[in-house]
């Protein structure tokens, strides 16, 4: 593009452009749980040495059909109906068809436009901030895996590796390649280290001071209990890789106030579903869309403007 771009006309196209990939975290957001959920059950499989025929596990073995990020066509999951291209325009397609499937009227639900939406406005964003630069580019690649990383986080308490741990390994190349100039290199090695060390050490700390249970957020009393009542271990350590992801990105001076904005959002959040009732069964509600929420704020706002949004 050229350098001559007025920035709006810049950051217009760039907001398109994420639409159009927006539509395709939608898919990500909905079949990359699927597809670990297959992968796991294949692993099980294996380890229990079960019949490769077993009925009990059908999809797992043999020939499985094709199911990936690509393939199948998005489906009506009401009455099957392959989403024809014209039928799959970001937002637009939403408004024309009301928000309904065109043969069986079945609802499509709003957050399918409002992901969209929500992509097309960061990539405008990082445009109309960082100009013509491979510096927005990047953070354009930031909004969208934190964006999905959040949705698929509240929807399944999963926090996949695929996209944490490349999230994490992006940060540093951006910070050796100095395409973001406002943190050097061992500034980022130190954020991620410390972001999954000091989460690993309070985890630790924790169980090993009650003897049970599996506490979270520690800085959430709240947290302790839904989490142990809920019966998860932190599975995977999700939320230690998300956490040295955004120390990699920020370098490590931000994760302090990156921690405490994400435990102010996760307590206004959570005393919000408490009194909306919304709480989910077991009380559990995941930390990886609080983390996130406090990601994005660093980004558009700067890390350290945090501080001040909480009265530091
Ligand atoms: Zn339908």
């Amino acid at each position: 593009m050229p350098d001559a771009l007025p920035l709006q006309v810049l950051a217009g196209l760039a907001g398109l452009v994420g639409l159009l990939i927006g539509s395709f975290l939608n898919v990500v957001i909905y079949r990359l749980p699927k597809m670990m959920e297959q992968q796991w059950a294949r692993e099980c499989a294996e380890l229990a040495d079960m019949s490769l025929a077993s009925p009990e596990l059908p999809n797992v073995n043999g020939p499985a059909e094709a199911f990936n990020l690509l393939v199948p066509r998005s489906r009506c999951s009401h009455c099957g109906h392959a989403i024809s291209w014209y039928e799959n325009i970001p937002v637009l397609s939403y408004l024309f068809l009301k928000g309904r499937c065109s043969v069986c009227k079945a609802p499509y639900g709003l957050r399918y436009p409002v992901i969209e939406l929500a992509t097309g406005l960061l990539f405008a964003f990082c445009f109309w901030r960082w100009g013509n630069s491979v510096e927005a580019l990047a953070w354009c690649g930031f909004s969208a895996a934190l964006l999905v990383l959040a949705v698929i986080d509240w929807d399944t308490t999963l926090l996949p590796d695929d996209i944490t741990l490349t999230l994490l390994w992006a940060g540093l190349v951006v910070a050796a390649l100095q395409w973001n100039p406002a943190v050097r290199l061992a500034d980022a090695l130190w954020g991620a280290v410390a972001g999954y060390v000091s989460l690993w050490l309070v985890y630790w700390a924790f169980k090993l001071l009650t003897g049970s249970g599996s506490p979270h957020w520690p800085w959430t009393a709240e947290h302790w209990v839904a989490r142990a009542a809920s019966g998860k271990e932190g599975m995977g350590y999700g939320d230690f890789k998300l956490f040295a992801a955004l120390g990699a990105w920020f370098g490590w001076t931000a994760l302090v106030p990156i921690v405490l904005m994400a435990s102010v959002i996760g307590a206004v959040v959570g005393i919000g579903m408490k009194f909306s009732s919304g709480l989910r069964e077991g009380g559990y509600v995941p930390f990886g869309p609080f983390l996130a929420g406090a990601g994005f704020t660093a980004m558009i706002f700067g890390p350290q403007s945090i501080l001040r949004f909480i009265g530091l």
